[in-house]
């Protein structure tokens, strides 16, 4: 940079003043320092004699005086001045800057010349028009024999000094050619928005090349209507710089719409950067185009808030719109509104029968069905499952909901085509419909949620395919079965199940094994019966970690138990078919095996002879993949002989022992009865199966011939299902 040495000088130099007369209290070095303090001249003559704006400091920054023009300087008053600390006054990031300066003129040796141009710095200060002002500024120490404060000098650059326009040449060179080096549009404005200066990318954001752009408004940016709503906020980020907007709650960035001249509308955001005063006051603007981000977000709000099969709104799509329709419920701009919550009937049986691939094709067709009978204005959801959610959002009486359900009633029960293997079948499927009534039935999400689940419950009760519109006196059963199935979404993180043992006894001897049974109290209904929640637990599928939980609770316990008593009892283990058909089966069992460190050989699974004949391919492979992974663990038939295995079947089965079913033990010495047991006997001995007579209460029983020839028995006559602990002390005392 070249310019002449005076001119350097002039800007240097806080005045020609300070030359002559209080610059020889800015002294150059050590030595002259001493001597200016040493000549005494009060603070008060220089600070009136400096033709800059000069503040007297102490050493944390206390403004003790201030001369008339750094009042003029600051645009404060000099009581204002006073007040304050010199760090109010400027910006955080310089507040360093100025405490290193200070720092440094302690040291002693420590020279600062005001000819020179390192030690002039530049300050932004805060003027009492609450924006900053670029100031040049010098500080020098002020000793007198009572205290070390400093002169700071602070003057408002020459703009038309030669150093200053090479130096802003240079920064708008920087400036303009960092600005083309990003792929966002960077606008400046003033404040009557006219377009001072653009970037090459601003064609790519608005389809105008910047020569084209510079000197029109800003406001050609923008649809019409958009600029004229977002001006007054553009305009508030002339006069509020990047650190002072959260104070006023004003954002670094604002989404609105802008408008390319090519393809029109589009998502734009803008970053302001800090206004700049220097002829006129100015805003730096980066703006990009967001429609890529905004599709993005929508397509992840979209999915995060559909069913995939169905292309319905999800669960949490639901809870979102019923929330927002209590708010205009609330308001009262809506009057009748109704739920429908849909439970399809029959969907299992097709699923399992025909595949997951026709089950989901009914599902499809269901939804289109719906689709079809509804209109625009309601709202569909799919819960998962067969459960489908109706949301009628203008009704104007109960008949007219009634009226959409026998139309629901009527498409859905029409048959379904299923295509399997290239066969064409029918099926038929019927739905049971809850109906609950906003804001009758329920003023919150909760509430009318529960409240139509009940009524579907009742239609479910009532023998299906119809709909019941919710009213207190619900069927007493149809609130148990739902009060049970909702239970058991919380029954084992509420600690609520537990499980007893039932000794099997070699037949009239001593104990073999136990067979683990499940209990469940219900927080406010008490203990509820294995039959009544085990239906239902396989129904909603939280039979599968209950199963679960059962197998590593058992194995732990019975384990544990063996090693206390130093016994070799077995564990027999209800499974249901839902866990069976689980494609991991096996390796959940191994799993167990593994992780309770039970012996396979100990380990029995029960599974109930009904359920085998449900799905016997299926089942009979899963069981044979867990013989050859664990070839010691056995598996029992529950409840034998109220399933009617086909013989050849029972044969084809890797099943080592069987449960003659209750009601036969029950029913001796009935001559029938004892014929079907006979047969029983004949046909598990002809198979080499081991026998356990169930359900054994008296001698009588526990004493017939027949019975006597099954190896173990088990029943009230031996014991009830014990907890783990009276199981101790059953053994104990026998
Ligand atoms: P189950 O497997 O046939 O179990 C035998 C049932 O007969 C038990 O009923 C037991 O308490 C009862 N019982 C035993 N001896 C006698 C007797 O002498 N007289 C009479 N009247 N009853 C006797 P509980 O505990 O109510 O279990 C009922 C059913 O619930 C079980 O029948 C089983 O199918 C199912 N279950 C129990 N626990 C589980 C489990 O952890 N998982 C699965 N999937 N099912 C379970
Ligand atoms: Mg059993
Ligand atoms: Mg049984």
């Amino acid at each position: 940079m070249a310019h002449s040495k005076d001119k350097q000088k002039q800007l240097k130099s806080p005045s020609a003043a300070l030359d002559k007369t209080s610059r020889g209290t800015m002294v150059k070095n050590q030595d002259e320092q001493a001597i200016a303090n040493s000549m005494g001249l009060p603070s008060d003559f220089i600070l009136s004699n400096a033709v800059d704006g000069v503040l007297q400091i102490k050493e944390d920054g206390r403004i003790m005086k201030a001369n008339t023009i750094s009042t003029k300087v600051l645009d404060l008053a000099e009581k204002n001045l006073k007040k304050k600390s010199i760090y109010e006054l400027i910006p955080k990031e310089y507040h360093l800057l100025l405490k290193k300066r200070m720092e440094e003129l302690t040291h002693p040796g420590m020279n600062v010349d005001v000819d020179r141009e390192e030690d002039l710095f530049l300050l932004r200060c805060y003027t009492g028009k609450k924006v900053y002002k670029t100031c040049e500024a010098i500080i020098l120490p002020y000793k007198t024999d009572q205290e070390l404060t400093f002169f700071l000098n602070i003057w408002e650059p020459d703009s038309s000094s030669e150093r200053l326009v090479d130096q802003l040449k240079e920064v708008q060179k920087n400036y303009e050619s960092l600005s083309e080096t990003i792929s966002e549009a960077v606008i400046i404005i003033d404040e009557s928005f006219k377009i001072i200066y653009a970037n090459s990318a601003t064609i790519r954001v608005f389809g105008y090349n910047k020569k084209e752009i510079i000197g029109k408004s800003f406001e050609v940016l923008f649809p019409e209507e958009i600029f004229y709503r977002y001006a007054p906020e553009i305009k508030k980020y002339f006069y509020v710089d990047f650190d002072d907007r959260k104070d006023v709650n004003i954002k670094d960035h604002m989404e609105l719409l802008g408008r390319n001249k090519n393809r029109g509308v589009s998502p734009i955001e803008i970053s302001f950067g800090n206004s700049r005063e220097f002829h006129e006051r100015t805003l730096t603007c980066i703006i990009r185009d967001v429609s890529h981000r905004k599709n993005v977000e929508r397509k992840l709000r979209y999915l995060a808030y559909h069913d995939k099969l169905t292309d319905l709104g999800n669960r949490d799509l639901f809870a979102s719109d019923i929330n927002s329709l209590f708010e205009q419920v609330s308001t009262r701009s809506i009057g009748l509104a109704a739920l429908f919550f849909l439970d399809l009937d029959g969907f299992k049986q097709v699923n399992d029968t025909f595949g997951h691939q026709a089950g989901d094709e009914i599902l499809i067709e269901t939804a289109q069905r719906l689709r079809d009978t509804l209109r625009e204005s309601d709202l569909i959801y799919r819960f998962g499952g067969d459960e489908f959610v109706v949301l009628l959002t203008k009704v104007n009486q109960r008949k007219d909901a009634e009226l959409v359900a026998r139309k629901i009633l009527d498409k859905v029960g029409k048959s379904y085509t299923i295509d399997k293997d290239g066969e064409r079948s029918r099926a038929s499927i019927g739905v049971s419909i809850g109906i609950a009534l906003i804001p009758l039935h329920g003023a919150d999400h909760e509430t009318i949620t529960r409240n139509a689940d009940l009524a579907m419950y009742s239609a479910k009760e009532n023998g299906k395919n119809q709909f019941v519109v919710f009213s207190e006196d619900l069927t007493h059963s149809a609130k148990n079965k739902w009060t049970i199935e909702q239970g058991l979404k919380t029954a084992l993180t509420r600690q609520e199940m537990f499980l007893e043992y039932q000794p099997i006894h070699l037949n009239g001897k001593e104990i073999a094994g136990v067979e683990a049974l499940i209990r469940w109290k219900h927080g406010i209904q008490g203990i509820i019966p294995p039959e009544l929640f085990i239906p239902a637990a396989e129904e909603n599928g939280t039979i599968i970690p209950i199963g679960h939980w059962v197998l590593d609770r058992a194995c732990m316990d019975i384990r544990l138990l063996n090693r206390k008593l130093n016994l070799n009892l077995f564990l027999s283990v209800n499974i249901s078919t839902k866990q069976l058909n689980l494609p991991n089966f096996p390796e959940l069992i191994d799993g167990v095996i593994n992780r309770t460190g039970i012996e396979p050989k100990l380990l029995k699974l029960e599974i109930t002879e009904t359920f085998l004949m449900e799905n016997p391919e299926k089942v009979t492979a899963n069981l044979n993949r867990l013989k050859k992974i664990h070839p010691d663990v056995s598996l029992v038939i529950d409840d034998f002989g109220k399933g009617y295995s086909s013989l050849s079947y029972l044969s084809r089965l890797p099943v080592e022992c069987i449960k003659i079913d209750r009601s036969f033990i029950k029913d001796i010495p009935d001559p029938t009865n004892m014929k079907v047991i006979s047969s029983i006997v004949n046909l598990a001995q002809s198979l080499g199966l081991t026998m356990v007579a169930e359900g054994i209460e008296t001698k009588e029983q526990q004493d017939n011939d027949i019975i006597r020839q099954c190896q173990l028995s088990q029943g009230y006559i031996h014991s009830r299902p014990l907890t783990i602990n009276k199981l101790v002390q059953y053994i104990q005392n026998q």
